[in-house]
C-alpha cells in the first residue's frame, strides 16, 4: 500500500511540473515570441493604443473640441505612452508598423486632417516628432547607459554560434549615438527631426518651415484650426476630392466652377480666402475670421 501511494505522489509531482509549450510569453509588459519578430507585442500594443486613442476622439471633432495643447497633451500622456512601453526592446521589429498607424491616427485627431493627408505631414501639424525618430531618441538614450556601464548588455561574442538576438544592441546602438559631446536627448531629436524636415519636399515646408512642438496656427479655435491644416496640407473634403472618392455625384462648386482646394482658397467668388493662399503664411484677423467660416473643405 505504501509503495502504491509513493507512486500516485509522483504521478501527481509529474502532472503539476508538466511545462507547456507556448509559442509567445509575456516578460516585464513585452510580449516575447520564439523568433523575437515581437509580431505578438505590436499587435497587442497597436490595440490597447487603439482603446486610448478612440477615447480620445471623444475630445474634439472637426468644428468643435479641446484646443490644440489639451489634444496633443492628452496624446503624448494617453497614447504616445503606451505605444512606446519598451520600446529600445522592439522598435526595429518590422511590424513596428502595426502601432504607427495608430499613431499617425491620433496625430490625424490633433490636427483634424482626413486620412488622405501624407503621413510625413502629421507630425509637424502635431507638433509632435516622428515616431520612429522617438523610439531612437530611447534607444540612443540607452546606448548613452550602455557606456557607462558595459555590463548593461552582454558583449556580442556571448552569443556568437546563437541564433539569438538578431541584431546585437551595441552594434545599432554605435548607429544611434548622439554626436561627441553627448547633446541632450531633447536636443537630438530637435536635430534629427529638423535635418528629415529639410530633406522632405512636402509643400507644407512653405508655412511650417522648421518643426516645433507649436506649430503656426495652433492657438487657434478648433474649427479655424482643423481648416488651416487642411488648406495647408491641400487635403479637405472639397467638392472635387468627394468626387474622385466616389463620395459626390458632381465635382462642382456652387459658384459653378470645379471645386478644388486651390479653387476655394483663390478663385471662388463664395468662399474664397481675403489674400489668397500667401494670407495663410502670416495670419492676419481678415484670414482667421475666414478660417472660422464654415468653408467646404
Ligand atoms: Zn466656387
Amino acid at each position: 500500500m505504501a509503495h502504491g501511494g509513493a507512486i500516485q505522489r509522483s504521478r501527481k509531482i509529474l502532472l503539476l511540473t508538466w511545462i507547456s509549450m507556448v509559442p509567445s510569453t509575456k516578460y516585464l509588459g513585452v510580449t516575447l515570441d520564439r523568433s523575437l519578430t515581437f509580431h505578438e507585442h505590436a499587435k497587442a500594443t497597436a490595440q490597447k493604443t487603439q482603446a486610448r486613442v478612440s477615447l480620445l476622439k471623444k475630445l474634439a471633432g472637426t468644428g468643435w473640441g479641446a484646443n490644440f495643447t489639451t489634444l496633443r497633451t492628452s496624446t503624448l500622456a494617453l497614447a504616445f505612452s503606451t505605444a512606446e512601453y519598451a520600446a529600445p526592446a522592439w522598435s526595429h521589429s518590422t511590424h513596428v508598423h502595426k502601432v504607427d498607424v495608430v499613431l499617425n491616427d491620433a496625430m490625424r485627431l490633433i490636427s483634424g486632417t482626413l486620412t488622405a493627408t501624407p503621413v510625413s505631414n502629421l507630425p509637424i501639424l502635431s507638433g509632435i516628432p516622428p515616431a520612429q525618430l522617438r523610439r531612437d531618441a530611447q534607444y540612443a538614450k540607452l546606448a548613452q547607459k550602455h557606456d557607462r556601464d558595459k555590463c548593461l548588455v552582454p558583449a556580442p561574442s556571448a552569443f556568437e554560434g546563437q541564433r539569438l538576438p538578431r541584431r546585437h544592441f551595441a552594434t545599432q546602438a554605435a548607429e544611434l549615438r548622439p554626436e561627441n559631446p553627448p547633446s541632450t536627448l531633447a536636443t537630438w531629436i530637435t536635430k534629427r527631426w529638423s535635418d528629415q524636415w529639410n530633406s522632405s519636399t512636402t509643400n507644407l515646408k512653405e508655412f511650417i518651415p522648421k518643426p516645433c512642438a507649436k506649430p503656426s496656427g495652433s492657438d487657434l479655435p478648433r474649427k479655424a484650426w482643423v481648416n488651416l491644416n487642411r488648406v495647408r496640407t491641400g487635403v479637405g473634403r472639397t467638392q472635387y476630392f468627394l468626387h474622385k472618392i466616389g463620395a459626390e455625384s458632381s465635382p462642382n462648386c456652387a459658384c459653378g466652377e470645379i471645386q478644388t482646394m486651390d479653387h476655394v482658397i483663390d478663385d471662388c467668388p463664395i468662399y474664397k480666402s481675403p489674400h489668397g493662399a500667401s494670407g495663410l503664411r502670416e495670419l492676419d484677423d481678415e484670414t482667421i475670421c475666414w478660417l472660422n467660416k464654415d468653408l467646404p473643405i
